[in-house]
């Protein structure tokens, strides 16, 4: 039996795919607010959401969006549910020349590794969402930057791990794991788990969880995110493609909701939301969108995203501790993207006993 600690999207893609491979598993899992996943949009947008310094992680986001379609197909079969997997590609949009100067220096970047950008003016980007004001000045369209529904998809991922015969506990907080001969014990405050093997994707908790158990610090803090969701009668307002603009973007749903995001900010485990997410959200999208001041407040939501100080997400075991407690954590702004990747890489550790990832190894950090 494998045990998973964590029930966000990453423990839940492993534990579904260790079922698949033919192993018993159990995740256990506290719940905790703040669970990234449960704030998270489900972008899918590997060409939009890179930056210039970070070509490993872009290599893996291409890697992982080239596992989706096999991923959903899947995962749709086996729970039923439909996870909302949209093939509905990306505007990345300049609403001034400032915008218009990243997006080149983006575009320019990209031709580097093949990528042919072609540019849209005002016109031809208010022909594709008529939504639009016509104050901006033209944008890039990314095809293969599509979304998934987060929220639904953990849904789905819960049916499916329960149907596949894996066993789910809740409200269990892991407070200490312990090393007995050739076993591990994962202690809560009712329970002691004793397991051969454990897979720790307890997001950005998973460093406390190190560090009180074996001393071990791993460079990583929680970013909090908020998102906010908005409803409106009038299918005229819908938008076609996801947007990308003032530093916010816009997931559009099938039933016609649309979705906002992110805030991104360092204050530690906090996890409320204030005037200024609020705000933030609020005034970057009014200008773009003038129809948005009809929209019906839906909901916020706020997560704790696992960042790591080299923005690389930590996958393998660590030679100070044992090759039996696996890591998968930190996948920061990118955990939905890469899902089924990290569920595969886990998978071929403990299937096939293969660490094919190095540059993912806890074991690049020098632990203090
Ligand atoms: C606002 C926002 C928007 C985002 N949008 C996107 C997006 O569009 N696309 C994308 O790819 N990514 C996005 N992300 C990032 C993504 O949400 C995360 O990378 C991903 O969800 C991390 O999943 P996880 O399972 O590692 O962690 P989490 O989702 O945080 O789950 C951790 C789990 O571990 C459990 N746990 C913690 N400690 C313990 C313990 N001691 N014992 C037992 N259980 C424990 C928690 O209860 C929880 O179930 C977004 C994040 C935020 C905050």
């Amino acid at each position: 039996m494998i045990h998973i600690i964590g029930s966000g999207l990453l423990g839940l893609s492993i534990g579904y795919e260790l079922l698949r491979q033919g192993l018993n598993v159990k995740i256990l899992s506290s719940n905790l607010d703040g669970e990234s996943s449960n704030a998270a949009v489900g972008m899918l947008a590997p060409q939009i959401e890179f930056k210039s310094t970070e070509e490993k992680l872009f290599s893996l986001m291409l890697e992982s969006k080239n596992l989706w379609n096999n991923f959903y197909n899947k995962l749709t079969k086996d729970s039923g549910i439909d996870c909302e997997f949209q093939r509905n590609g990306s505007l990345a949009i300049a609403t001034n020349n400032d915008d218009m100067e990243k997006l080149k220096f983006k575009a320019k970047f990209l031709s580097q590794f093949g990528y042919e950008i072609k540019f849209l003016d005002g016109r031809e980007t208010i022909l594709l969402e008529p939504n639009l004001s016509s104050n901006l000045k033209g944008s890039i369209y990314f095809k293969n930057n599509d979304q998934v529904n987060a929220q639904i998809l953990k849904k789905s991922l819960i049916k499916a791990f329960v149907k596949n015969g894996g066993k789910i506990e809740e409200k269990i907080r892991i407070k200490k794991i312990t090393l007995q001969k050739k076993k591990i014990k994962l202690l809560s405050s009712e329970k002691c788990f004793e397991c051969n093997k454990v897979v720790l994707a307890a997001g950005v908790w998973s460093r406390e969880l190190l560090l009180e158990s074996f001393g071990i610090s791993i460079p990583m803090r929680p970013l909090k995110g908020v998102t906010m969701e908005f409803y409106h009668s009038d299918k005229e307002n819908n938008f076609n493609h996801n947007l990308w603009f003032r530093n916010i973007y816009i997931a559009p749903r099938l039933n016609g909701n649309i979705v906002v995001g992110a805030t991104e900010d360092e204050v530690g485990f906090k996890q409320e939301i204030n005037m200024q997410d609020m705000f933030y959200l609020i005034n970057n999208l009014w200008p773009l969108i003038p129809s948005s001041e009809k929209y019906a407040f839906k909901n916020f939501k706020c997560g704790l995203r696992p960042t790591t100080f080299d923005g690389l997400p930590v996958i393998g075991s660590i030679d100070k501790i044992t090759k039996n407690l696996i890591c998968a954590f930190g996948h920061y702004r990118n955990g939905v993207l890469l899902s089924p990747l990290t569920a595969k890489i886990v998978s071929e550790i403990i299937v096939n006993n293969k660490e094919n990832y190095n540059s993912l190894s806890p074991n690049r950090f020098k632990f203090s």
